[in-house]
């Protein structure tokens, strides 16, 4: 038809070339493996980039063919998600906290070409390369000075400062499909096979511009934006992208996530934003609470991967003064499904209810769709009160799992979520659980995220986690295992008189078992499966 827009591939190279066009000046700060500070501007990251996507084509690598990384977040690991996706190959992000099994298995079954490591990884490296039969080349992301002189790989191994100084910066974006690949996850997989979840170019793009909306993760040029959540791990959330597109300064924590690293960074780059698990601003909250410290110019936090306890966003917004924003989302989503972002009749609420509002994941943003099912699949009401399966589907959702036979796992048109949730009047969902640890209690359900909630109201509690233990009479009721602040004397008793008049009775759970430490996965979720071969007998052997 006559008279129509413009047909422009929406395509990740774009970003970068709009960064360096309008942003040219703005900073990139990483703290690198080598510990020191390195600091450079978009217009060197968008010329480097370009020569590393040369050298990718000097490597041979073909379009649709997958490249991936084993690298923290820092300069280099952005340039590669650029260079790699921008002319039209996959960017493969590797998680190196998985078990050397579960990386052989991802890299064997994305068949990458070729494999760029931190320094860090080395060892990994050198443990993964003999059990799989590509790549044949890795790159270690350092200088000549600091490559390794011994090393176990039969392998290519090659320098990343060489082949980026061995290759032009003039190099054309291809003009893509926008629906081409662009990168690719594997989801963490409590259990079985991790799963390959491939974004293209056109669902980045349009997941980039949803989440950097005012009510997202709200970004802008005036920004400064430290993602401490991985670049491994579902694109930071996007932020390397989010940061292109609007021009915020970016600051990379490289390897050193302690609270004290990262609160020096913060200051030291005057940082504005971060995103990151609950675990690591545990760890940031304990060192600024251990030395009377301040923040100078933080002014929100995103939070989300699993719950953000009460207590955690009183901290930060009572004591800091910074802004929580709790997000939901997964590997699946890109990962953007969900933000707490308060809508206008609610910034005058009373503040209980206020905090009680942020302690759900929030509300989509336009471009994804929820609803709550039933176990017939039927709809459930926004109510607040009913629970049950979480579906999503939107732009940036994905519809079956990289080179997996499994049947789809679309129902209708809608992703399963495998979490389990509540909706309220105002569209706002509330996790409840993961669908597999929910609690069936007499036929009834019991949300585990409620429980933990409110044990991490009690001051002498470190970490709360609600399983589903055996019952006889009951089939399952809640256990709750909690590691108490180092010197507490809390007894079990004291912590269950807690929880009097705070939740239904019958959702009490009938003991608290204390704990040194819990297992963590991947990417940093407490693994509920492994305390549940534990603790599961419990109330069978007690
Ligand atoms: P994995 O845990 O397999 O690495 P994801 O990072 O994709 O994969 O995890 C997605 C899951 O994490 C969600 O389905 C949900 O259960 C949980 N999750 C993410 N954000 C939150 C949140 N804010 N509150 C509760 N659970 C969350």
């Amino acid at each position: 038809m006559q008279g129509l827009m413009m047909q422009q591939p929406l395509l990740v190279a774009s970003l970068l070339t709009h960064a360096e066009r309008h942003h040219g000046e703005q900073e990139i700060v990483s703290r690198r493996v080598e510990g020191d500070i390195h600091r450079y501007r978009y217009r060197d990251f968008a010329q480097r980039a370009r020569r590393m996507a040369n050298a990718l084509a000097g490597l041979g690598i073909e379009p649709g063919e997958r490249v991936g990384t084993l690298a923290w977040n820092g300069y280099r690991h952005m340039e590669l998600y650029f260079a790699v996706s921008g002319s039209g190959s996959v960017l493969h992000t590797l998680n190196p906290r998985l078990h050397v099994d579960q990386l052989a298995y991802i890299i064997e079954h994305a068949e990458d070409r070729v494999v760029f490591f931190d320094l860090t990884f080395l060892p990994l490296i050198e443990s993964v390369a003999p059990r799989v039969r590509s790549p044949k080349v890795f790159v270690a992301m350092t200088d000549r000075a600091h490559m390794p002189r011994d090393h176990g790989l039969s392998a290519t191994l090659l320098c990343y400062e060489d082949i980026v100084d061995g290759h032009s910066d003039a190099f054309d974006w291809p003009l893509l499909d926008e629906n081409s690949a662009s990168s690719l996850c594997y989801t963490s997989g409590t259990t079985g096979n991790p799963k390959g979840v491939l974004y293209s170019h056109r669902s980045t793009l349009l997941h980039t511009y949803a989440a950097a909306l005012p009510d997202s993760l709200n970004c802008s040029a005036r920004d400064v934006i430290l993602p401490v959540v991985p670049m491994f791990h579902v694109n930071a959330w996007g932020l390397p992208y989010i940061a292109c597109m609007v021009g915020a300064k970016l600051v990379f924590p490289g390897p050193a996530l302690d609270g004290k690293s990262l609160h020096e960074l913060i200051e030291n780059e005057q940082v504005t934003l971060s995103a990151g698990v609950p675990t690591v601003w545990q760890g940031l909250l304990a060192h600024v609470d251990a030395i009377t410290g301040s923040f100078s110019s933080m002014k929100r936090t995103i939070i989300g991967g699993a719950p953000c306890p009460t207590a955690m966003t009183t901290a930060f917004q009572a004591r800091y003064g910074i802004d929580v924003v709790h997000a939901w989302g997964m590997t699946e989503l890109s990962p953007v499904g969900t933000i707490c972002s308060f809508k206008a009749h609610q910034v005058s609420l009373p503040v209980v209810e206020r905090y009680a509002l942020q302690a759900k994941q929030g509300r989509p943003v336009f471009g994804m769709d929820m609803k709550i099912v039933d176990l017939e699949g039927e709809a459930l009401p926004w109510d607040g009160a009913a629970t049950g399966d979480l579906l999503v589907r939107g732009h940036w959702v994905t519809r079956e799992y990289f080179g997996s036979d499994d049947a789809p796992p679309l129902r209708d048109g809608w992703f399963p979520t495998g979490d389990v949730a509540r909706i309220d009047p105002d569209g706002f969902m509330q996790i409840t659980d993961r669908s597999k640890d929910v609690i069936k209690s007499g036929g009834e359900w019991i949300s585990s995220t409620d429980i933990e909630n409110i044990a991490y109201l009690h001051p002498e509690v470190t970490t709360a986690v609600c399983i589903a233990a055996r019952h006889p009479k009951w089939d399952e009721r809640p256990l709750l295992l909690i590691v108490k602040k180092p010197g507490s004397a809390l007894v079990p008793n004291e912590l269950l008189t807690f929880f009097d008049g705070r939740l239904a009775k019958w959702w009490k759970p009938d003991a608290v078992v204390f704990v040194d430490s819990v297992p963590l996965g991947a990417t940093g979720k407490v693994l509920k499966n492994r305390l549940r071969d534990q603790f599961g007998d419990y109330y069978l052997s007690a």
